[in-house]
């Protein structure tokens, strides 16, 4: 059965609850309705992973504007992994990530998969206007917003919250690459948690969304936008161990490597010394899932280094987002 619980109000609480609260209001994933002048709503997800929490606060703020007026246009607001955020993680050991689980998925049938399937689906039948995810991330990386589809409405929608897009394909089951297939969507990525600018950009991208009648199918002029597309994920092989700070690990990562996210890089870049080991400590898939490591990474001199020109993100100095997620992404630029 799934878990998804609907509700056509705000409850109690809701607009003031700190993230490791709302679990007392809502202890399951929950949809919320709620009616504005234009009726095709606009699908806001938030807390898909539990310690993000600048979506959350960027709604609550948003809704605590209109409390006294109506809404522009209708919102249907997704409050994802509260159980998480009761705990301050990205999820729980036993649980899925809630930003795979989306239709696409790789991951087996779960309570999960067919609960965001039952999402889709009930938007697809309210005629989802546009659909936003709101995200941190845990690097030192700027503001930017990721899309799944080049059409047009897509890089319109992403350039109003800035200049900097990142088109991907991989991973699969990621919310905005379900969203895609029925309405313009994007991925914000707000920088780290609790940073207030964070939380101002986003309730001024939402509250731009909510005015907006169309989204234009022409092109953003191009030099209003930076857009790059992700060429490769990179996880670490298994059974490597690494660290920043420990040296009796296969692959000693460099320390300042979160410095790199955004910039283009040659070849030549070392990422961190490599010991014990021959074969390479990382692993690079492609787009469409085909391991291209050897394309982006060497180990020479002991050193793991990269081997073409190439933009970073997502690198992170925290151990367990690398463990739980990826290294990086590596991208390249998409010219216009
Ligand atoms: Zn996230």
């Amino acid at each position: 059965m799934s878990p998804l619980r609907q509700l056509d109000y705000l409850p109690d609480g809701l607009l003031t609850a700190k993230p490791d609260k709302l679990h007392s209001i809502l202890p399951e994933p929950t949809l919320i309705h709620l009616y504005g002048k234009k009726t095709s709503p606009l699908f806001i997800s938030v807390m898909l992973h539990g310690n993000e929490p600048t979506g959350l606060l960027a709604v609550q703020a948003l809704l605590q504007k209109y409390q006294q007026q109506e809404l522009p246009r209708s919102i249907t607001l997704f409050l994802g992994n509260t159980l998480a955020a009761a705990q301050g993680l990205r999820r729980l050991h036993k649980q899925p990530d809630f930003n795979r689980i989306w239709p696409g998925t790789e991951y087996p049938e779960s309570a999960e998969t067919l609960m965001t399937t039952e999402i889709v689906e009930i938007m697809r039948n309210r005629n989802v206007f546009a659909s936003v995810d709101v995200h941190n991330n845990t690097g030192l990386n700027p503001h930017y917003a990721c899309i799944n589809n080049l059409e047009h409405p897509f890089q319109q929608l992403a350039s109003l919250f800035g200049r900097l897009i990142v088109y991907f394909i991989r991973p699969v089951g990621v919310q905005s690459g379900a969203f895609a297939k029925i309405c313009p969507a994007v991925t914000l990525e707000c920088g780290r948690p609790g940073q207030q600018y964070g939380v101002e950009h986003a309730f001024e991208f939402l509250d731009g969304c909510l005015h907006l009648t169309e989204l234009p199918d022409h092109p953003v002029p191009a030099h209003d936008i930076d857009l790059f597309h992700t060429v490769a994920q990179v996880t670490m092989a298994e059974n490597i161990s690494y660290s920043f700070g420990r040296t009796d690990v296969n692959l000693q990562l460099n320390k300042d490597l979160e410095k790199l996210n955004f910039t283009e890089i040659p070849a030549g870049t070392s990422l961190g010394k490599v010991n014990y080991i021959r074969t390479l400590p990382v692993i690079a898939k492609d787009e469409l899932g085909n391991i291209v490591t050897d394309t982006f990474f060497s180990i020479e001199n002991g050193q793991l280094f990269t081997k073409r020109p190439t933009m970073p993100s997502m690198l992170t100095l925290d151990e367990r987002v690398i463990h739980q997620d990826c290294l990086c992404y590596l991208m390249e630029r998409i010219p216009s």
